[in-house]
Formats: C-alpha cells, structure tokens, sequence
C-alpha cells in the first residue's frame, strides 16, 4: 500500500519520445522506510532504475537493495535480513496486453509505469519461504521451549527428535 506521498513509484518515460536507441536515464530512489503492506516493510530502500530506449519501447533494469525484519522460524527472534530487488523488465509499444508474453509488459498509454508491483514483486522473490535468522540457528527447544541460541537447557544435549520427545517424555514416566 503506496500512499499518496510516495507517488515517485510513477516512473514517467514519456521523455522517451524522438529518442535514439540505447538512450538512457536513471532514476535513484532512497527511502529509510517503505511499508508495502503488513507483510512487508523494507527499510534502507536504496538504489537504481535505469530505463533505455529499445526498438519497440523501454527496458527497466533495476538495482536495488534493502533490509526487511523477518521472525526466524526456527528460534522464533527477529532479525533483520537484506533483500535484493533486482530487475529487467521488457515494456514493448508494438505489442498489444494480448501478444505481450510473460517476460514482456505492455506499454504504458500515458506513459506513466507503476514500480510499485514490480519493486514489492521482486522484493518477494528475494525473501525465502522459510526464513531463519542464521543457518546455525538452533531453534527452540522441543521440550522445555528455550532458545538453543542462548541457553543450555539440559535437553540440548539428548539430541531427541521433536516428534519423539512427547514419547520419551511418557517412558521416563515409567
Ligand atoms: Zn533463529
Ligand atoms: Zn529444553
């Protein structure tokens, strides 16, 4: 959700006109904070579109990077994690929405393009599904529910698979 104040996600290309082949411009975006929607803030938004004139429109080549905070899904803690939104997008003028294909976007008809779909499209594919605060996260402990990351709870050391501790647990009782 792009509020009103951020209307520089209209990337306007209408300068384009009467330009010649591999003419290029870029735009620079630096943005502390930007919040796309409850599932995705990115913050330190920092870097570069470059649009250059093709054949039968635009290409958009963005480099951009910044941080989101993510609940690791091991340990449960928040971490901060660095997000990578990098981007070529094809808009052609010869094509109508119908023959675009899936790598290409059809030509703005005001000459105005969104990077705001595009930027939070990006900026997802780069997040993983799965996210953990550290490839050596020890998550939490099966048992009493401490993070492995921090204490030593006496469980650490059993080694016990998490869907056998609930048994174990019942044969200790014995
Ligand atoms: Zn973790
Ligand atoms: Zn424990």
């Amino acid at each position: 959700m792009i509020t009103k104040k951020n209307k520089v996600f209209i990337l306007d290309i209408n300068w384009i006109a009467g330009q010649s082949l591999g003419t290029s411009r870029g735009t620079d975006f630096n943005f502390p904070s930007l919040h796309f929607d409850p599932n995705l803030t990115l913050q330190n938004f920092v870097g570069k579109v470059t649009t250059t004139v093709i054949e039968d429109g635009v290409v958009l080549r963005g480099t951009l990077t910044a941080k989101t905070e993510l609940r690791c899904t091991r340990c449960l803690e928040v971490f901060s994690r660095p997000v990578e939104i990098s981007f070529d997008e094809v808009y052609s003028l010869s094509r109508t929405k119908e023959e675009v294909g899936i790598e290409e976007r059809p030509f703005p008809p005001d000459g105005r393009i969104d990077l705001e779909p595009i930027f939070r499209e990006y900026a997802l594919l780069d997040i993983p599904i799965k996210h953990v605060c550290s490839k050596d996260c020890k998550g939490l402990c099966p048992i009493c529910g401490a993070n492995r990351n921090k204490e030593d709870c006496d469980h650490s050391q059993e080694r016990i698979d998490p869907r056998m501790a609930k048994l174990k647990q019942l044969l200790d009782k014995d």
